[in-house]
């Protein structure tokens, strides 16, 4: 069975249906990447396969249960035990250390700030951020940003990290160093990744890509 599945998603805000109709498939430890247009749905689709918005009508099965008849607070439940998530800006506190940042999950999950603090440490070494350990977000670049993004998505071994235009934000190099890191160490903790791209440099560190076009999306295989 794979480990995500959404069949026949529909979600329309007021009149605009964004999803009309949409599948996807996860297996585990694959990285996928949805790509389209602006406006297609693709961070809609995300936000469903993910729990943060529930389906209209259809299904979003994870390892045997359905997203989209889940309460919210199972849905939270789920996210904050199983997922991790990358968006494009924003996203770390800015009052706290890069370090502060990368351990929250596992505060989150009861581990003690000692503990916490040396796993988040080793993973901002692995991000090869270490050197901004101490630093608040403000005092990096967008590319060290990111990566401590990326180190906190992976930190408590989910099972799915799901990244929203993770290099939006990034010059083309920072880019490609943030989806090699984030790539490898996904395939390195088994953890599956969905990427939304509209960019075919980012999308080519996938094993596999859809195309969302009009809230209807399709599985494409390509051979990685
Ligand atoms: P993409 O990620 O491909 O750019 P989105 O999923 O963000 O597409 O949006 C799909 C459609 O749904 C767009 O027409 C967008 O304007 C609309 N939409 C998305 N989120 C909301 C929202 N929270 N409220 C109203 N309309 C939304
Ligand atoms: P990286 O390639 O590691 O992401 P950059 O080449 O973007 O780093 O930045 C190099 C150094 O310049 C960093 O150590 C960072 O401290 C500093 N720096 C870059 N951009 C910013 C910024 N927007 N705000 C503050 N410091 C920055």
């Amino acid at each position: 069975e794979p480990l995500l599945q959404a069949t026949d998603v529909h979600k329309s805000y007021g009149r605009t249906a964004a999803l009309d109709g949409a599948a996807l498939t996860v297996r585990a430890g694959e990285v996928v990447a949805v790509m389209g247009p602006s406006g297609s749905g693709k961070s809609t689709l995300l936000h469903c396969l993910a729990g943060i918005v529930r389906a209209d009508s259809g299904q979003v099965r994870y390892r045997g249960r359905d997203l989209t008849t889940m309460s919210d607070r199972e849905r939270s439940a789920l996210r904050r035990t199983d997922f991790g998530f990358v968006f494009q800006f924003g996203q770390l506190v800015p009052e706290l250390t890069c370090l502060e940042n990368v351990a929250i999950p596992l505060r989150l999950a009861g581990t003690r700030r000692r503990d916490a603090e040396a796993r988040a440490g080793a993973w901002l070494e692995r991000l090869e951020v270490g050197d901004v350990a101490g630093q608040r977000p403000g005092e990096v670049s967008g590319g060290q940003g990111q990566r401590v993004a990326v180190a906190r998505a992976l930190v408590a071994g989910p099972r799915v990290v799901f990244a929203d235009e993770p290099t939006g934000a990034l010059d083309s190099l920072n880019g490609e160093r943030v989806m090699r890191l984030l790539t490898e160490a996904a395939h390195d903790t088994g953890a599956a990744v969905v990427l939304v791209t509209h960019e075919a440099r980012v999308a080519a560190y996938s094993d596999r890509e859809i195309v969302v076009r009009d809230g209807k999306s399709r599985d494409t295989e390509r051979v990685s």
